[in-house]
């Protein structure tokens, strides 16, 4: 390994999730959703070990990302769902990617782009999340808009889609009124005449534990990469899916220090005996979240170890005890349960956050490398 740093990212755990979410949702197309660069993975990459393993549709949020999929060789249909003020939607529409509108404003935005191809739409409802889309005397104006529009031949509307906000708390009422919701906003453009769309409105959480919530697409993001949703669905393993990137390193510098010494900024950390320090030569400027400091552990030479004092930009310090390892032994910061390595979900129980920011961060001079690639 020459740079700091590896994300090894095993393209074969990535097929094998994508394999178990089709089987949780057999009868519905499935969107792999690679946006923000994969979640981290590499979002070329990923896009096409998806297609190849059968996913029907890509999901991004920019109409930059999905520009990039296509300047890259990537093909097959592509959603990008977020429309920014200012956003150059013409390039993507006539790249044939599929654009989506969540408000009269947004449509406009669609209806203006300077593009040669008609555009394909997605029109984007509020649910409940209170995030993209819009409800009520709202909807029921883009609706009529959009009817309008594709009855006039200026876009094909050929999707209706939502997020859900509690599909990791299966307990929640909120799922079932967003189901609720989502249904009579098909049936509001199913009255304005548009009845062959796609209707999609599950995430991970809800592909795996709400068939109710599958309809005729579901659009998989985390746990394609072998991340649990969230505490209360269970663990990868409880889910049956395999951590996708093993984030490795390897020892700078290996040193015995005395009881008594402070470690990094502010001497959070102070050994409270003789003990051997090893630098690893990554920090938050590589994407490793700060807020882990004196809490996150990593696997060197088969034991679990602690990060000892702060994170620092380019570099943290584990607290090796007296395990014997020279410069070079190799650092698993997370990677596998099943290997013994911590994982992106305890990471984030570390740091207060979630899997999800664990891999999206990481950045800066980690390198990635693919196994399994075809
Ligand atoms: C990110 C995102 C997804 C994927 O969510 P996961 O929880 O990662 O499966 C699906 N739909 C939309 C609109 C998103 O923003």
């Amino acid at each position: 390994m020459s740079a700091p740093a590896e994300a090894v990212v095993d393209l074969d755990a990535y097929r094998a999730n994508l394999a178990r979410l089709r089987g949780a949702a057999p009868t519905a197309a499935q969107m792999a959703v690679v946006k923000a660069d994969g979640y981290g993975h590499g979002a070329v990459t990923m896009a096409r070990a998806a297609l190849e393993a059968g996913s029907e549709w890509l999901g991004v949020a920019t109409v930059e990302e999905a520009v990039r999929l296509r300047s890259a060789g990537v093909d097959g249909p592509v959603l990008a769902w977020l429309c920014p003020a200012g956003a150059d939607l013409g390039p993507a529409i006539d790249a044939g990617v599929d654009v989506a509108a969540g408000s009269v404003e947004q449509l406009d935005a669609v209806l203006a782009a300077p593009a040669r191809r008609r555009p394909r739409v997605h029109l984007k409802v509020d649910t409940g999340m209170a995030r993209g889309g819009v409800r009520g005397a709202d909807l029921s104006a883009l609706i009529a808009a959009a009817a309008r529009a594709h009855h006039g031949a200026r876009i094909e509307v050929v999707g209706i889609f939502s997020h859900l906000a509690c599909a990791d708390e299966p307990g929640s009422p909120v799922n079932a009124e967003q189901r609720t919701a989502f249904d009579a906003a098909v049936a509001e453009l199913a009255a304005a005449g548009i009845t062959d769309v796609l209707r999609h409105l599950a995430n991970s959480a809800a592909t795996l534990v709400d068939p109710a919530a599958h309809h005729d697409l579901v659009r998989v993001g985390i746990a394609t990469y072998g991340i649990s949703p969230g505490e209360a669905l269970g663990a990868p393993e409880d889910l049956g899916l395999q951590a996708v990137m093993t984030l490795r390193s390897a020892l700078a510098l290996v040193r015995r220090v005395p009881a008594g010494t402070g470690v990094s900024y502010g001497h959070t950390f102070v050994t409270q005996r003789p003990t051997t320090l090893g630098l690893v030569p990554i920090g938050y400027g590589d994407g490793v979240l700060r807020a882990a400091s004196n809490t996150a552990e990593a696997l060197v030479a088969g034991t679990r170890v602690r990060v000892a004092g702060r994170v620092c930009m380019d570099q943290l310090v584990l607290d090796l005890g007296d395990l014997d390892v020279r410069r070079g032994e190799e650092v698993v910061l997370f990677g596998s349960a099943g290997r013994g390595e911590p994982t992106a979900e305890d990471w984030a129980r570390a740091a207060g956050t979630i899997g999800y920011e664990v891999v999206t961060r990481l950045g800066g001079r980690i390198v990635h490398r693919y196994l399994g690639a075809p």
